[in-house]
């Protein structure tokens, strides 16, 4: 077992640990066992506000000016450094978030690719030439098309990925030349104090990437209202989403928010491969992802087959200590989210629904549940669940499934499994989700392409070239040749 030491860590203004304006501090408490892993000092509006200060100086000074070259080095340089620190990170986030080790090595894994693909992109950014003679009058004349950073960026982000999702907004952020204020979940700041150092070691100027530890609802409405912020980038649940989509006025809003993801599995589809990819699928860290496999909708000729198959894979999970090599599943983030979860499939059972296996909760361990007998108003099916909770249902034709599919106020990512090509792109056109992946669970993520939700699961996508566009403006430069 590794050995637990007390990480001490502060807001960074000018890659400084700032002197507080007020004394207060919180503990960071491992959802596993309760110790203390983590003491912070919680920042203030003030100390946000210096925060702001200093990446709006750094923009003007330095981030705006620096050559491609150099940031896309800055960012090579930051994935090395990460790449060189896996144990260690990973760590941090099984101590901070109760993340399985072996996935906390994956998180960081997909961290580093991140940053190598927005070293790449940083020396791609380009604009183009507007044929200015398609419009009469427009003969002698040039018509280009730049793109500039946008400027100061006020980054928000859960406690899920703390530390992949946080380099979703930093990475290409820095990729074009702006500057950042990063504000991680007060759960899990650790990993972001870390990163931050990461980045400053790898030659970051100061101030181009400052970081404000404190409560969402004390620091949260100067970073999305103040004027020198230009771009707001939240990944986190709806209800807070909505509401600074709502102060940030004219501001640029990406919002990544919450999914009940639905997974398909047709009678032509493989149906192996399907219940061995659902049980990572809605069980991974808990099912604590924003795309967890939350709705399994199967077919009526295999749905036996599929369910008996499923129970037995998910019987297998390993629960236990994040900090352990062959955990499977650890806690839930807290105790309060634990018992949210059970209530739910005490609800759900109530209505009518069984358990396939699990429902029982000690502490913040909930065992991976399988729920089937539900329906469409049960909590478990039309909320977010984020929490080691599925539900099988069968259904008899393609049209049905996608209207239950769709049934939903989310629509982030979907799974379709199916052998029959044209079936699998009908079913693609005819899902309301921001992604789809045939012969593939809803759960799966690259980080190259773009994601990000429609209706309730958000605005704007990332996957860094995407994230890029958003975190750029364009700007119209005509020439009259004399
Ligand atoms: P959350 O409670 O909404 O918190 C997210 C961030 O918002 C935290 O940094 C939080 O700070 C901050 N915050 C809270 N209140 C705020 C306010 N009034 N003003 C400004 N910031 C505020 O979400 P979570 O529980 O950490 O994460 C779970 C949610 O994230 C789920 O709904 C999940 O689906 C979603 N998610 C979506 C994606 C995606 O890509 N679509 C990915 C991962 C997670 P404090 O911690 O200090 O409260």
């Amino acid at each position: 077992m590794i050995n637990v030491e007390l990480m001490k860590v502060t807001s960074l203004v000018d890659g400084k640990a700032i002197t507080q304006t007020e004394e207060k501090t919180m503990e960071v408490i491992s959802p596993f066992n309760k110790e203390v892993v983590g003491k912070v000092n919680l920042a203030s509006q003030e100390d946000a506000e210096r925060a702001i200060e200093s990446a709006h100086r750094a923009f003007h000074e330095t981030m705006k000016k620096m050559p491609a070259y150099r940031r896309a080095d800055i960012l090579r340089k930051t994935a090395d450094l990460l790449e060189e620190r896996t144990e260690e990170f990973a760590r941090i986030l099984g101590l901070e978030a109760g993340k399985p080790i072996r996935d906390g090595r994956g998180e960081v894994g997909r961290a580093v690719q991140v940053l190598r693909f927005a070293a790449d992109e940083a020396k791609k950014i380009e604009g183009e030439l507007v044929p200015m003679d398609a419009a009469v009058g427009g003969e002698n004349r040039i018509g280009m098309v730049r793109r500039h950073p946008i400027g100061v960026l006020s980054a928000i982000t859960p406690f899920n990925f703390p530390l992949n999702l946080a380099l979703h907004k930093l990475a290409p952020a820095f990729a074009a030349g702006n500057t950042v204020v990063l504000k991680p979940a007060s759960k899990t700041p650790l990993s972001a104090y870390m990163l931050v150092n990461l980045f400053e070691e790898a030659g970051l100027p100061e101030g181009a990437l400052n970081l404000v530890i404190g409560n969402g609802s004390e620091v949260g409405d100067i970073l999305v209202t103040d004027s020198r912020i230009s771009k707001v980038t939240f990944t986190g649940s709806p209800s807070v989403g909505i509401d600074l989509r709502k102060k940030a006025g004219l501001k640029k809003v990406t919002l990544e928010l919450g999914s009940n993801s639905p997974n398909i599995i047709f009678n032509d589809g493989d149906v192996n491969a399907a219940a061995a990819g659902l049980v990572r699928g809605a069980f991974a860290f808990s099912g604590q992802v924003c795309i967890s496999a939350q709705r399994i909708y199967v077919q009526k000729g295999v749905y036996q087959d599929f369910l008996n198959q499923y129970v037995s894979l998910v019987e297998k999970l390993v629960i236990g200590n994040p900090m352990e090599e062959n955990t499977d599943i650890g806690p839930m983030i807290s105790e309060k989210e634990a018992i949210r979860a059970h209530d739910w499939i005490t609800e759900a059972v109530k209505a009518g629904a069984r358990l396939a296996t699990g429902g029982n909760r000690e502490g913040t361990l909930l065992e991976p549940t399988v729920l089937v007998d539900v329906t469409r108003d049960m909590k478990v099916v039309c909320e977010e669940t984020f929490a080691p909770i599925v539900s099988v249902i069968p259904f008899d034709t393609e049209e049905e499934v996608i209207g239950m599919a769709n049934d939903s106020v989310f629509g982030l990512q979907a799974g379709v499994f199916t052998s029959d090509i044209n079936r699998a792109m009908r079913v693609a056109d005819g899902l309301e989700t921001g992604g789809v992946w045939i012969n593939e669970t809803s759960t799966y993520r690259q980080d190259n392409y773009p994601y990000g939700g429609v209706k309730l699961s958000g605005v704007g996508k990332e996957g860094v070239k995407y994230a890029i566009e958003d975190m750029t403006e364009i700007k119209f430069v005509g020439i009259k040749l004399g």
